[in-house]
């Protein structure tokens, strides 16, 4: 009796009205802060997880969506998500955004936003979990993620913000980051600017049914960027050995989310990157790494806050602070000091 029976069985089962509130009910378990509802939502999510994603990685697709507020995410994600529910999917959309305890409203929690996606019994669309810092907010979107692959959501779409180290966050945790750009000349070096450029698999030049020629240049200009950037080394890995592998090289298509016109070719941008990086044993392998990653990082945000939160380190922390600023103690000395303080 660990783990919630009703509640597994819910997500599980095959009541299609059942499971969306079972889905919704141990999400809000898991982003509970009660010590008591988290022994319950870890036992649950061990649990869930023979059901999930991370145990069959054929189950689901991880999409991250990234893009500067205004370029088109929630219509996008709408479009393709009606797009493919008529295509017998099961889409699942979770977002990230840290600000959205700041800014009082999180990404996706205005309601009228995806208001014909969120009707249909066979999506699932839950607002970012609000408060904490980027690291807590993730680790409930990725634990959320695998509650909706769990109830057979076999896409998984993590929509993000482009501001902040959001989508470092959400590149972390799916398959595939597609950024989404303006056709405007010049938007493609803000995202290379900000690093976020190089962590594409696809990017989108969204509106292009406003200037189709602003959007052919954009394309042709973020192609040559790509290429830029993937002759630097920044992008993807070397293979060792001799046996070539096709390996992927970061798309640039162009479509409307409002007229809904190049989903398909989207779409069959995502189905060519998923058969390429599951010959090639990536898909697997960036999901291995992304957990182990994922367990260091709570580790080391735990341990951290453990050491904050330790008697004698808060005793000794302002005063050779203090030290260190003034010159007087070594920064290195200091954070051995405190170490030893903390047992
Ligand atoms: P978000 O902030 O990135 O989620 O952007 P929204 O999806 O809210 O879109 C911002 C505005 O751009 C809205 O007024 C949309 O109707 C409009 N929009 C989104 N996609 C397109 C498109 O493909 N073409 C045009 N012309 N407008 C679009």
């Amino acid at each position: 009796p660990l783990a919630d029976q009703p509640l597994l069985d819910g997500v599980t089962g095959a009541d299609t009205a059942r499971r969306r509130r079972a889905v919704a009910k141990t999400i809000t378990l898991l982003e509970s802060t009660r010590a008591d509802h988290r022994a319950r939502a870890d036992a649950l999510l061990n649990a869930l997880l023979p059901f999930s994603g991370q145990a069959h990685p054929e189950r689901s697709l991880r999409l991250g969506i990234s893009g500067v507020p205004g370029v088109g995410k929630s219509t996008f994600i709408e479009a393709l998500g009606l797009f493919l529910i008529e295509r017998g999917h099961r889409v699942a959309v979770l977002a990230v955004d840290p600000s959205s305890s700041v800014s009082g409203g999180s990404i996706l929690g205005d309601k009228t936003r995806m208001e014909r996606l969120s009707m249909d019994e066979r999506a699932y669309i839950r607002p970012s979990p609000s408060g904490g810092t980027l690291g807590g907010v993730a680790e409930k979107t990725r634990e959320a993620m695998l509650v909706c692959e769990a109830a057979g959501h076999d896409v998984v779409i993590v929509e993000t913000v482009g501001v902040g180290q959001s989508e470092t966050a959400v590149a972390g945790m799916t398959d595939m980051f597609c950024l989404l750009q303006l056709p405007n000349a010049g938007d493609d070096l803000q995202a290379i600017k900000k690093g976020v450029m190089e962590l594409a698999d696809l990017v989108v030049i969204n509106k292009a049914d406003i200037d189709a020629a602003a959007a052919t240049r954009a394309r042709a200009q973020i192609t040559s960027s790509l290429r830029l950037i993937a002759s630097m080394g920044v992008h993807g890995h070397p293979d060792h050995g001799h046996q070539p592998v096709a390996t992927w090289q970061p798309l640039v298509i162009q479509l409307s989310a409002l007229k809904g016109s190049g989903l398909d070719e989207f779409w069959a941008a995502v189905t060519q990157f998923r058969t390429v990086q599951t010959a090639n044993g990536r898909l697997a392998a960036r999901r291995q790494a992304q957990d182990q990653a994922w367990m260091w990082e709570r580790i080391d945000a735990g341990l951290k806050r453990q050491f904050k939160d330790h008697p004698a380190v808060q005793q000794a922390l302002p005063a050779l602070s203090d030290e260190v600023r003034q010159g007087r103690v070594a920064a290195s000395v200091a954070a051995r000091r405190l170490l030893d303080l903390f047992h």
